[in-house]
C-alpha cells in the first residue's frame, strides 16, 4: 500500500464502474445458488482476479495496480451494494499488506506477482484459536525452530477460505507466553505453502454456519515449513498483524456500506411497489421513516469510512478512526438490514427476495473481524484515556 496516495472521486469512477459490470454477471440468483448448496463462488472469485481488481493494493512494480485504500474500499462496496458477497475473497486485499511491508524482498519477489496475476491466491489468515478467542496474545499454536524448518503445531478456527487458498499467512508462537522483556513480543508470522502441506499434517475441517464463509478448523501436527517462510523477525508477529489491521477494518467498513446502499435501496423499492389496502406501502410514514433513517445511518458512516481510507492512504495513524468507521458501518447496515426485512414482511423470509441471505450475511460483521465490544474497549482506553480493563 502507497503512503500518501489520494485519489478523487471522478477517478474512483471507472473502478466503481468496472465492478459493478463484473458483478451484474453474477446476478441474485447466482448467489442464492451458492448460499444454498454452500458452495465457494469460485467462478466470481476467478473473474475478480481476472480482471485485477484483487489486486488493486498490489503495488505496480510487483504486478499490481498500486491503488490505494480508498480505491480497493470501493470495489468491495460496490460487490456488496450489488448483492454479492466479498467475503470469499476480500481477504487477499489486507492480508498480502503483511507480506508486502515485512516481507522480504525475496518473499515478494516470489509471491507477489503471481498473486496479483491471480495464479496464487492469498485467502487464507489463520489468527484466531479457540483457547484464545479475541485475546490474541494468548494464542498457543507454535513454530518450533528445528534446522532448517519449524514445526508447527496446534489448531486454528474460524481460518476461512482454507480449501480455497494456496497461501496462508499464519501467526504462531516462537516463544513461550511471558518469557521475552515485550509483552507483545513471542509470536511470529509465517506464510505457508497450503498445497505443500501433506494433508494428515495439516488437517482442514469445514465449520457448518449460517452464511456461506468457506470458514474452517485447521489442525496442525508437526507440519514442517521452511525456515524461509518467516515473515520479517521471528517473535514480532503480533505488531506485523497489528499493523495490518486498520486496512482490515476500512474495507470490511466498506462492505457494510454497500449492504447498507443495498438494504435501503430493496426495502425503497418494494416500499414503492406493494400495494396494501389499497396504497403502497412506503406512503405509511412507519414504513418511510425506519428507512430515511437507514439512509441518515448511512451518510453519517460513509464520511466516517471515507474519513479513515483517506487518513490510511495519506500515511497518517489511523486506528481509532478505522475502528470507529467500522463500528458505524456495520451498525448502520444491520440496522438497514432489519428495516428491508420488516418492509418486506413475510416476504423477507423467502428466499427469492435475498434479504434473508443479506441479513445473515451482514451479521458477521459486528463479530468478525473484531466484535463491537473490543472496538468500544479499544476507543474507551485508547481515546478517552479510561483505564484498562484487560
Ligand atoms: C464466519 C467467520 C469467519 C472468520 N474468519 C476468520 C479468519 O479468516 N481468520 C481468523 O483468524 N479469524 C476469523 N474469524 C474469527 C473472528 O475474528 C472472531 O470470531 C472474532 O474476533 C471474535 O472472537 P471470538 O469469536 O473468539 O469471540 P470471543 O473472544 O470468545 O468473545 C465472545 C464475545 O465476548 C466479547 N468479549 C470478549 N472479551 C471481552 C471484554 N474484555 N470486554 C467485553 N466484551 C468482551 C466479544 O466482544 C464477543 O462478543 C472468523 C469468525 C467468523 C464467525
Amino acid at each position: 500500500m502507497n503512503a500518501a496516495q489520494t485519489i478523487s472521486d471522478d477517478d474512483l469512477e471507472p473502478i466503481r464502474e468496472t465492478t459493478r459490470a463484473l458483478c451484474r454477471r453474477f446476478p441474485d440468483a447466482y448467489w442464492r445458488k451458492v448460499d444454498r448448496a454452500q458452495e465457494y463462488p469460485t467462478e466470481f472469485v476467478t473473474a475478480m482476479a481476472e480482471a485485477g481488481l484483487l489486486a488493486a493494493l498490489i503495488p505496480a512494480e510487483y504486478g499490481g495496480s498500486g491503488l490505494p485504500l480508498r480505491a480497493a474500499s470501493a470495489i468491495l462496496e460496490e460487490v456488496h451494494a450489488s448483492g454479492a458477497n466479498g467475503a470469499a475473497c476480500h481477504a487477499q486485499m489486507y492480508t498480502m499488506g503483511t507480506l508486502l511491508r515485512h516481507g522480504s524482498e525475496a518473499q515478494k519477489r516470489r509471491y507477489l506477482p503471481k498473486i496479483a496475476s491471480g495464479e496464487l491466491r492469498l485467502q487464507a489468515f489463520g489468527v484466531t484459536e479457540p483457547g484464545a478467542g479475541t485475546d490474541t496474545l494468548s494464542i498457543a499454536t507454535t513454530a518450533e525452530r528445528r534446522g532448517d524448518t519449524y514445526a508447527v503445531n496446534g489448531q486454528k478456527v474460524w481460518t476461512s477460505r482454507a480449501e480455497h487458498s494456496d497461501l496462508m499467512i499464519l501467526l504462531a508462537r516462537t516463544a513461550p507466553k511471558g518469557s521475552l522483556p515485550s509483552r507483545t513480543d513471542g509470536l511470529s508470522v509465517f506464510i505457508v505453502d497450503m498445497k505443500a502441506a501433506p494433508k494428515d499434517r495439516m488437517r482442514i475441517t469445514p465449520i457448518a454456519t449460517m452464511i456461506n464463509h468457506a470458514t474452517t478448523e485447521i489442525f496442525f501436527d508437526n507440519l514442517e515449513i521452511p525456515a524461509d517462510a518467516l515473515i520479517g523477525e521471528e517473535h514480532k508477529g503480533f505488531r506485523y498483524i497489528l499493523d495490518g489491521m486498520n486496512a482490515e477494518r476500512i474495507l470490511i467498513a466498506a462492505e457494510c456500506i454497500g449492504d447498507c446502499r443495498w438494504f435501503i435501496e430493496r426495502a425503497t423499492g418494494y416500499a414503492k411497489e406493494r400495494k396494501v389496502f389499497g396504497r403502497p406501502i412506503g406512503q405509511n410514514q412507519g414504513i418511510q421513516f425506519p428507512i430515511a433513517r437507514n439512509h441518515v445511518e448511512l451518510h453519517a458512516a460513509r464520511l466516517a469510512v471515507r474519513h479513515a481510507a483517506e487518513m490510511f492512504d495519506r500515511g497518517e495513524p489511523c486506528g481509532p478512526e478505522a475502528n470507529m468507521a467500522k463500528m458505524l458501518a456495520s451498525e448502520a447496515s444491520w440496522r438497514a438490514a432489519d428495516t428491508c426485512l420488516q418492509t418486506h414482511g413475510g416476504f423477507g423470509f423467502a428466499e427469492e427476495y435475498d434479504v434473508e441471505r443479506k441479513f445473515r450475511e451482514t451479521r458477521l460483521y459486528q463479530i468478525a473481524p473484531i466484535s463491537t465490544n473490543l472496538i468500544l474497549s479499544n476507543v474507551a482506553e485508547k481515546v478517552l484515556g479510561l483505564p484498562r480493563s484487560f
